[in-house]
């Protein structure tokens, strides 16, 4: 029944968060009552400054998980500006993990469910999102695995012929003032990013890689989609226009997505 739970959309990296910070709090305080004698004998104002930071670093990571857990479940912004989500989620995210094995829930569930309450606390905060500069970030295994053309160099190499979604997606692209770009992995996103600065990002990839993704262009608000893979990890994968449509609607109007599940279009798995 808890595995039941867990597995549940966001609340299963909210429940598996809250019980992360009882873990923290336990081990914070083991670790006081181990070295506070030594220290207190050494120098009390030692020991007092100490104290001090602990406690200030407790109630920052529980104000924060706190605030999270508000605003994820009612979509309504109770963050501060800065710095304590991502303070708390990069604190719990590692301890989430070991839990989660406890619980029989493999990485990538884990990582859905955090992409789920990265997207609720993105739909939360929308009023404060720059939209200034839009990216729409594509993986490469989107393009199909027999295409002759190296769109990675240059998106105009597309032909649009309608073997994968790239060209549907450079077309209807077009009619927004956004900028789309494919990339092979972190390292090449991360440098997209560095050249284009975006203010926004949606992003289309696995669960592992939207999930370091999102933690690691910190403070640029990024939406997540998964990509399907009908064909396995990393070839011919496809993602259900219609949701990334919706996404960007979202963030350039404000009109909230209410994506739906399932793949549009056949599957093409032939080279495999
Ligand atoms: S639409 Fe056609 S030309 Fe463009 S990337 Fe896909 S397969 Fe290649």
């Amino acid at each position: 029944m808890i595995r039941n739970f867990l597995k549940e959309k966001k609340w299963g990296f909210l429940s598996l968060s809250i019980l992360s910070l009882v873990v923290l709090i336990l081990l914070v305080f083991l670790l006081w009552y181990l070295i506070s004698p030594r220290l207190t004998s050494t120098s009390p104002l030692l020991s007092l400054v100490a104290k001090i930071i602990l406690f200030l670093f407790l109630i920052t990571v529980s104000g924060g998980l706190f605030l999270i857990v508000l605003s994820s479940a009612w979509e309504k912004d109770f963050l501060f500006p800065h710095g304590e989500k991502q303070i708390t989620l990069k604190l719990l995210f590692p301890i989430n993990l070991l839990l989660g094995k406890i619980f029989g829930l493999s990485k990538d569930q884990i990582r859905k469910s955090f992409i789920e309450v990265n997207n609720s606390l993105f739909k939360a905060t929308r009023k404060r999102i720059n939209k200034d500069r839009l990216l729409i970030l594509l993986p490469q295994c989107l393009q199909n695995y027999d295409c002759l053309y190296r769109v990675i160099t240059n998106l105009n190499n597309c032909q649009r012929c309608g073997k994968c979604k790239i060209g549907e997606i450079l077309k209807w692209g077009e009619r927004y003032d956004a900028s789309i770009a494919i990339a092979t992995g972190g390292t090449l996103a991360r440098k997209v990013i560095v050249d284009q600065k975006p203010t926004v990002i949606v992003a289309v990839a696995c669960e592992r890689d939207l999930s370091s993704g999102i933690q690691d262009v910190y403070p640029i608000p990024v939406y997540g989609i998964l990509n399907q893979r009908p064909c396995g990890p990393c070839v011919n994968t496809q993602v259900d226009l219609e949701e990334l449509k919706e996404v960007v609607g979202f963030v350039l109007d404000g009109s909230l997505p209410s994506p739906k599940a399932g793949l549009k279009g056949g599957k093409d798995c032939r080279r495999i």
